[in-house]
């Protein structure tokens, strides 16, 4: 079974939704190793997102991964706002034209759009940013395309990977952004930006069904 549009646009509208409840959560971590805004600027972010979903979802995924991207890009400053504008981006590039998606063509997607924000904000595995989540994402939905899973079952365990991923940040020093600043003292605190991408697996997988 494959990931319909209104399945993907129930997922943002989920982000939203996630992003809302979880501000302050995130801010929280961003106050550890950052400049405590990370909450506030996925918030901002998405809240954007959602507002415009309803002037898009008639459009098909590639067009609606597209508008997403170009809002966070216009609305969210900072680090995170271009490197997850980046990702909706690139993202949109492999499903233009699409109306679903399945196992394979939503892999695609993430790892074209993990590549992007890798590629955007030169980070390397270990350097404790959100690449360090979206990554092992990537991984896991091609592993559950080799076992000939179904879409929900890959984003099942994708979202455990991504929980595993971003709780793996807290023992790494940060390499990359504000907290890599902090030299060692970075090093006990889980990423903001990781634990935001493992909020929207969560998601991703909650809208699957
Ligand atoms: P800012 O650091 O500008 O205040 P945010 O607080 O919104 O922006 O986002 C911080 C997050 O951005 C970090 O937790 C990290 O995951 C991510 N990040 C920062 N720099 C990079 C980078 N060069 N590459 C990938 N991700 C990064
Ligand atoms: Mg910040
Ligand atoms: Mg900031």
């Amino acid at each position: 079974m494959a990931l319909t549009k209104q399945q993907l646009v129930d997922w943002l509208m989920r982000c939203g939704e996630v992003f809302r409840r979880e501000r302050d959560f995130l801010t929280e971590l961003d106050t550890a190793i950052g400049d405590a805004d990370h909450g506030l600027n996925m918030n901002r972010g998405f809240d954007q997102v959602a507002a415009k979903l309803p002037s898009v979802a008639e459009q098909d995924i590639g067009a609606i991964l597209k508008s997403s991207g170009m809002t966070l890009l216009s609305s969210v400053g900072g680090a995170s706002g271009p490197l997850f504008g980046t990702f909706f981006i690139r993202a949109a590039q492999v499903t233009a034209g699409k109306q679903s998606l399945d196992l394979a063509e939503l892999q695609q997607m993430v790892q074209a759009g993990a590549e992007g924000v890798a590629a955007r904000g030169k980070a390397q595995p270990g350097d404790k940013t959100m690449c360090d989540v979206w990554q092992p994402v990537a991984d896991s939905l091609k592993q559950s395309l080799a076992q000939a899973s179904d879409v929900r079952a890959g984003l099942r365990q994708a979202a455990e990977r991504a929980r595993q991923a971003a709780e793996s940040t807290i023992a790494m020093q940060a390499r990359k952004g504000r907290a890599s600043y902090l030299g060692e003292r970075s090093i006990g605190h889980q990423d903001p930006g990781a634990t935001s991408v493992m909020l929207m697996i969560q998601a991703l997988s909650a809208a699957a069904g």
